[in-house]
C-alpha cells in the first residue's frame, strides 16, 4: 500500500512537472534595439542544462519566426534551465519563442524592438561600415541639379543631412552634381536624385566591397544612392503633410537612415516602419526629427565605422565631424598644422588642460564632442590652465586650437 502511494505521487508529479516544464516566465529589457549586442535574458523553466539543439526564434520582416538553422547561429551568451542570455539579432516586435527538442514554446509579453542595425553576421557580430569615402572625413553625397536648383529641396535635403551629422555624428556632406552620370552604382559616386522609373516611393541603393589583409576581411559600403519616385506628389514642408502627399524629409529620414546601417522595424512611430507613405506612417510622419531608438543604433554604428584598426586598400575610418551644421563642408580642410606633435596636456585630462604656449602667445580652443556639439569655447594665453567642465562625461573629444599661425586639432581623453 505504502509502495503504491509512492507510486501514485511520483505519477502526478511528473505529470504537473511536464505540464509545467517549459516555459518563459520573463524577459528583460521589454524595449530593445536588434543587431548592436544588445543582451536579452531570458527566464523561465524547463530550457534544459546547455543549448543543445534548442534556440531561441524571434519573428523577423516577411510575417515568419526565425528557423533552427537562424537561430543557432545567435551569439548566445549563456544557457541554463532557467536562464537563456543571447546578443539581441535583428527582429520585429512580438512574443520571443524558445524551441526545446523541436517545440516551440512563446512568452506571453512582446518583445518591443525599436531599431535594427544590419549586420553581415551575428556571431560575431560584422557589419559593412562607413569609411572615409571622400578623403575629407566621410562621404559626399552629390545632389542631383533637379534638387540641388530648387532652393526649398535643397534647404530640405541639407535639413536631413544636418539633422543625421547633429544627432548620430554621421560624416555626410553634400554637393552638386555637376556632371551628368547614369543613376547607378557602377558610377562610384554617392548621388541622391529624383528618378522616374522607381517603383517604390524611395529606395537606397548600397554598393559593399571587401578588402582582405592576411586573416582580416573588412567589409565596407563603397556607393551608395539615394533616389526618390518623380511620380509621388512631394512635400517638401515640414510638420504634417497634405492628405495623399508624400514627406520628402520623412522618406529621406528611412532612406538615409538605411544608408547608415538601420533596417526595417514593425513598431508604430519609428521612421524605419516598412511603408513611409499614407497611413499608418501619416499618424507619425510629422515628426522632423529622427526617433531616439534611430540616434542610438546610428551613433553606435558611426562609433564602428571611426574606430576600426583595419587598414589596407587605402582605407581608413570616418572622422567625427566637427561642426555638425556644416552640411556643406565648407569648413573641411583648413586645418594647418603649426605646431609638431602633441601640444595639448595633460592627456588624458581630469579637470584642466594647457596648451604649450610661449608666455605672450594666445590661442583660441574649442572642445567638441564625437557627435560634433561644441562643448566649450575658451580663450588663453602662455601656461594658463584651461578648466574642464564638470558636466563633461569620460571619453573622447577633438579639441581644436586656433592661433595666429592657424588651425589644427588633436583628440583628447577625458578620464575622472
Ligand atoms: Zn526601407
Amino acid at each position: 500500500m505504502l509502495h503504491l502511494s509512492k507510486l501514485l505521487f511520483t505519477a502526478i508529479l511528473s505529470i504537473s512537472t511536464s505540464i509545467f516544464a517549459q516555459q518563459i516566465s520573463g524577459f528583460s529589457p521589454k524595449q530593445i534595439i536588434g543587431g548592436k549586442g544588445e543582451v536579452l535574458t531570458i527566464n523561465g523553466s524547463g530550457f534544459g542544462a546547455s543549448r543543445g539543439s534548442s534556440h531561441v526564434s524571434f519573428f523577423r520582416e516577411g510575417n515568419s519566426y526565425t528557423d533552427a538553422n537562424t537561430g543557432s547561429g545567435f551569439n548566445y551568451i549563456s544557457w541554463s534551465n532557467t536562464e537563456i542570455k543571447l546578443e539581441m539579432p535583428v527582429a520585429f516586435s512580438n512574443k520571443i519563442k524558445v524551441n526545446i527538442s523541436g517545440t516551440d514554446y512563446a512568452s506571453a509579453d512582446t518583445l518591443k524592438v525599436k531599431a535594427n542595425l544590419g549586420y553581415r553576421q551575428p556571431n560575431p557580430l560584422l557589419y559593412d561600415l562607413l569609411t572615409d569615402n571622400n578623403k575629407k572625413g566621410g562621404v559626399t553625397w552629390l545632389v542631383h541639379p533637379v534638387y540641388w536648383n530648387n532652393p526649398e529641396i535643397k534647404q530640405t535635403i541639407a535639413d536631413v543631412v544636418q539633422e543625421f551629422r547633429c544627432k548620430t555624428g554621421a560624416n555626410y556632406i553634400i554637393e552638386p552634381l555637376t556632371q551628368w552620370v547614369p543613376l547607378n552604382l557602377g558610377q562610384g559616386k554617392h548621388i541622391i536624385a529624383p528618378d522616374s522609373s522607381l517603383g517604390a516611393v524611395g529606395f537606397n541603393d548600397r554598393l559593399w566591397a571587401s578588402c582582405i589583409v592576411g586573416a582580416e576581411t573588412f567589409y565596407h559600403n563603397q556607393t551608395q544612392l539615394l533616389r526618390f519616385n518623380t511620380q509621388q506628389n512631394w512635400y517638401y514642408g515640414k510638420g504634417q503633410p497634405p492628405a495623399g502627399a508624400a514627406k520628402f524629409r520623412y522618406v529621406m529620414f528611412h532612406e538615409m537612415g538605411h544608408s547608415l546601417g538601420l533596417g526595417h522595424v514593425n513598431e508604430w512611430g519609428e521612421s524605419m516602419y516598412p511603408t513611409v507613405t499614407l497611413l499608418p506612417s501619416d499618424n507619425w510622419c510629422k515628426r522632423d526629427t529622427i526617433s531616439a531608438a534611430e540616434q542610438k543604433a546610428i551613433r553606435h554604428y558611426i562609433s564602428l565605422s571611426q574606430n576600426f584598426t583595419f587598414r589596407g586598400c587605402g582605407i581608413t575610418p570616418m572622422k567625427p565631424n566637427f561642426d555638425c551644421k556644416d552640411v556643406f563642408g565648407l569648413s573641411v580642410g583648413l586645418e594647418s598644422i603649426t605646431h609638431e606633435g602633441a601640444w595639448l596636456f595633460p592627456n588624458p585630462a581630469s579637470n584642466q588642460i594647457q596648451v604649450k604656449l610661449s608666455a605672450s602667445e594666445t590661442a583660441e580652443i574649442s572642445l567638441w564632442d564625437t557627435r560634433g556639439r561644441k562643448m566649450l569655447s575658451a580663450n588663453t594665453r602662455g601656461a594658463e590652465p584651461i578648466n574642464l567642465p564638470a558636466e563633461l562625461s569620460n571619453g573622447f573629444y577633438l579639441v581644436r586650437l586656433s592661433t595666429d599661425h592657424g588651425t589644427q586639432t588633436q583628440r583628447l581623453i577625458i578620464q575622472r
